[in-house]
């Protein structure tokens, strides 16, 4: 894997895309400095390796228009803060004055450029557009695992100008590295978890697993799909009734394959979607008219406990229930605190790819457990096995 080692960087004019396209509270301040914290790793080998770093993000969607409100500029504030050092700012990310920005910066020195996206180029990922930003570099990192299953033009695109000089960031480079532990190169027993809405939007992981892991847990609204495809009753539940077959399919599959699924036994019930809705705790396959399942029951949660006890290898895509209410978080807090427990007795653990990210934030488990992924759709897509073009560009 090209990564920050195979490289000459001093006195190189090194180009690196992160992901700064952080939270903004309504104050306009940044509340959340974790995409900002997770590019440290990366700048402090390069600094120490007397590069002078011209890094370059997105943030949201301007759709190719300038937009002051989408600007970067409080993003150099915030990194100057973490890394204690001064971070230049740039009011555009191509043209006379960036190259001329460029042109001064000294060994050791940061400069970062405005919002990518206010230029339609780069989502479209225009070849020309990405040779503007390439002419501005001598080496060129990726560091924005967030944005990788994107072509854009700083993204991939850009790749093909820096043949033998380019390299993925630190950040990078433990995503892939801990995802690839899980799915290739794992201590068994290996347990997914696997949880969240919507039985359509991890239908392709599921399959992508089958053939890399001993045990699937399934929780989250999705397991009712599977507990209907089960001949189960599941009351007003949510239900993807085009998948029920393919979830019976999937069932089949991990028996043919030797994989143990676990589905949840019981489910938390509420007549509303609501957390003063009135509860009751059922079977899965027995859920009362007029009541859907938000959360896995307390069986449930002991046998998934139990399960994750023993387990080597952990992956966690997906809450067990509707955690943002109160009522229905107790699957997900305590899968969480199993995987937590599992963790500090060895086993190597990664949580990504969804809300279950949010889930160990909430739960203060995020330094309980081995890895936290910082990118969502691009971990999901990693998972259901594609080939990432922000990944393939630098290793091409
Ligand atoms: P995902 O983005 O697919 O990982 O789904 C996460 C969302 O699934 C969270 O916002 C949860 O509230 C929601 N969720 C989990 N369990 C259920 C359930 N039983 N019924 C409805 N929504 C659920």
């Amino acid at each position: 894997m090209p990564n920050l080692e195979n490289i000459v960087f001093s006195g190189k004019r090194v180009l690196v895309r992160v992901d700064f396209n952080v939270p903004f509270g309504d104050d306009g301040q940044i509340s959340d400095y974790s995409r900002i914290e997770a590019v440290v790793p990366t700048l402090e080998k390069l600094l120490e390796k007397n590069a002078k770093i011209i890094l370059m993000s997105h943030r949201g969607r301007p759709k190719g228009e300038r937009n002051e409100s989408l600007s970067l500029r409080p993003a150099a504030a915030g990194l100057s803060k973490i890394i204690g050092k001064e971070v230049k700012f740039v009011a555009d990310c191509v043209g006379e004055e960036v190259m001329s920005e460029v042109m001064k910066l000294q060994e050791g020195e940061i400069l970062l450029l405005e919002n990518l996206r206010f230029y339609s180029e780069e989502e479209s990922g225009d070849v020309q557009f990405a040779k503007r930003l390439a002419d501005l570099g001598e080496v060129y990192v990726n560091d924005a695992f967030g944005t990788a299953h994107r072509a854009h033009a700083s993204t991939a695109i850009i790749a093909q100008f820096f043949p033998g000089n380019k390299a993925f960031g630190e950040c990078m480079r433990s995503e892939i590295e801990s995802v690839d532990k899980v799915l290739y190169g794992s201590e068994k027993p290996t347990v997914a978890i696997v949880g969240g809405a919507k039985v359509s939007s991890k239908i392709t992981i599921l399959k992508n697993l089958l053939p890399r892991v001993d045990h699937i847990i399934i929780g989250g609204g999705m397991a009712y799909t599977f507990a209907k495809a089960k001949g189960g009753k599941v009351g007003n539940s949510l239900v993807e009734e085009d998948f029920v077959s393919l979830a019976a399919e999937i069932l089949r599959e991990a028996v043919k394959q030797g994989v143990e699924i676990h589905l949840p036994s019981d489910s938390m019930n509420a007549d509303a979607f609501s957390n003063d809705a009135k509860i009751n705790v059922s079977s899965v396959m027995e859920i009362p008219d007029g009541f859907m399942g938000l959360d896995i029951g307390p069986k449930s949660i002991k046998h998934f406990h139990n399960v994750l006890s023993f387990a080597r290898t952990i992956l966690w895509n997906g809450p067990m229930g509707v955690f943002e209410m109160e009522n229905f978080s107790d699957g997900t807090r305590e899968i969480g605190l199993a995987v937590a427990e599992s963790t500090e007795k060895g086993a190597f653990s990664l949580v990504g790819g969804g809300d279950s990210v949010a889930a160990v934030k909430q739960f203060e488990l995020a330094d309980r457990v081995s890895y936290v992924s910082t990118g969502g759709g691009a971990m999901l897509e990693y998972l259901e096995g594609r080939e990432l073009p922000g990944i393939a560009a630098i290793k091409a």
